[in-house]
This record gives structure tokens, sequence and C-alpha cells, in this order.
């Protein structure tokens, strides 16, 4: 199967390694016998709904952010309908903050977002550095140690029907006083975490490729078959040890 991706802003959101998420997915699909078709779409170009089964946004900081934030604000109805249709997306940091309603940056300037997620993003005086590990549900009843590093000064409070991507472990997550960490709808996950994010969470990566798949076929989603994920596996466990010796959530 081909796979089609849209990567929103790879110029501008791009930092913290976030195109190594693009190359995860496309080496675990490859592995599967499928094949990643990413398009990169930029300020101004048109965003079909149907047109992707995954949608990603990586992180930036304050100044790029605010660059793309009007463009991205324009877009959010096509985003919304892309999910609403079953697409997957996966949106980092910067990216995660532009999706929700909007982003009140350090300089006082109100940086309108896509409106996907249903929160909003103050920017604080210092900032949440480091490695976080969160537990999430991807699917009922099956709990998943989702482990990252984040760097983020905006403080996301999230809607109370919101649906947090997982609970902090250890960590700052979305504000640092929740207790929560990322947000969900649908098949769109937000979240801090980078560094970046799906080498080491490969249980994280499948999700999102099985997810795709189902919005490419229309089906079901069905688990992929397993790989060996022994590197994986160890840098996933150095990343949970390091938000351990951080001690409890923060
Ligand atoms: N500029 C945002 C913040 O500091 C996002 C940073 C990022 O993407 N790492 O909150």
């Amino acid at each position: 199967m081909r796979i089609r991706v849209g990567h929103l802003y790879p110029d501008y959101l791009n930092i913290y390694a976030d195109r190594g998420n693009i190359a995860v997915l496309t080496r675990r699909a490859a592995l599967r016998g499928h094949e990643l078709e990413v398009t990169s779409i930029g300020i101004g170009d048109e965003l079909a709904p149907g047109a992707y089964d995954l949608l990603y946004v990586g992180g930036g900081q304050d100044r790029e952010q605010a660059l793309v934030a009007p463009d991205l604000a324009a877009k959010g109805r096509a985003i919304g309908e892309a999910v609403t249709g079953g697409a997957a997306l996966l949106a980092v940091c910067g990216g995660y903050q532009l999706l929700g309603r909007g982003y009140r940056g350090r300089d006082g300037s109100w940086m309108p977002g896509a409106a996907l997620f249903p929160h909003e993003t103050v920017a604080g005086e210092t900032r949440m550095i480091g490695d976080v590990l969160i537990e999430c549900e991807l699917e009922t009843g099956v709990h998943t140690a989702v482990a990252g590093f984040e760097n983020h000064a905006g403080r996301t409070l999230l809607d109370e029907d919101a649906t947090p991507l997982g609970r902090v472990l250890a960590g700052f997550g979305n504000d640092g006083r929740s207790g929560f960490e990322g947000c969900r709808v649908a098949r769109a996950i937000g979240t801090y975490l980078h560094g970046p994010l799906l080498p080491r969470n490969p249980a994280l990566a499948d999700w999102l490729l099985a997810q795709s798949l189902a919005h490419l076929t229309g089906g079901p989603s069905e688990p992929l078959p397993a790989l060996d994920d022994e590197l994986e596996a160890r840098a996933h466990a150095v990343s949970a040890q390091r938000a351990h010796d951080r001690g409890g959530r923060r």
C-alpha cells in the first residue's frame, strides 16, 4: 500500500529532529511492504481533506510559529474535515500548540490556531525542559508508556471535555500542573514529546501507521506484524530511566 503523508511546513516547523519521526514511519512501513509518499504542504498550498492518510506537523520556536499561524488557521477547516474523515495526524510541540485554538506568545501576541484540538496555550515565564514519561491508552485497555523529551515555555490548557494523550508519570506535560500530556481527537494526536518521538516509541509509530492504513482502506485498524524492536526498546528504556531519575511529576 502507498500511505499518503502530508507534512505541514517542513521548512518552518522542524526543530528537535522532527523529520526523524517521518524517517521512522517510512522504515517501519517499508518493513511491512508499504510505501510512504510524503508531500510537503507549505504556506498558501491547498490541503485537500481526503488526500492524505496521515498529516504531520513538527515543532518550532515562537518566531516560526508566528509565520505559519495565519496559514494554519486558514487550513483549520480542511484539517478538521481530514480528521473527521478518519485521517491520522501527529502534531509535535509548536505544531501541537497551533492545532489548538491559539497560542499567546512571550511577547503577548495571539497566534490563531487550526482549532482541531480543544485547547489554548499561553507562554509562561519559565521553560519546561527534560525527559518525560507518560502513560497512554492508545487502544481501550492497552496501556503504553511513551517516553520523550520536552522543551516548551507554552502552557497548554485542555478544555474540560478534552481527551489527553496520556497521564504524566515524570516530567511536566501540558502545563506542569494538570498531570495531563498531549491531546487526542479521533485518530489525531498532539504532544509535547519530541527528541524525536517515534524512534523510541515503536508502539506509537505502529499505531499511527495502522490508523493511516485504516484510512486508506476504509476498513478498521488492524495491528501490524511485529518487528524486532530490540534497539528501540533500549532507546525507550534509557529515555524512561532519565525521566524517572528526574523524579515524579513536577
Ligand atoms: N515556542 C513554543 C514554546 O516554547 C514551542 C517550542 C517547541 O516547539 N519546542 O512553548
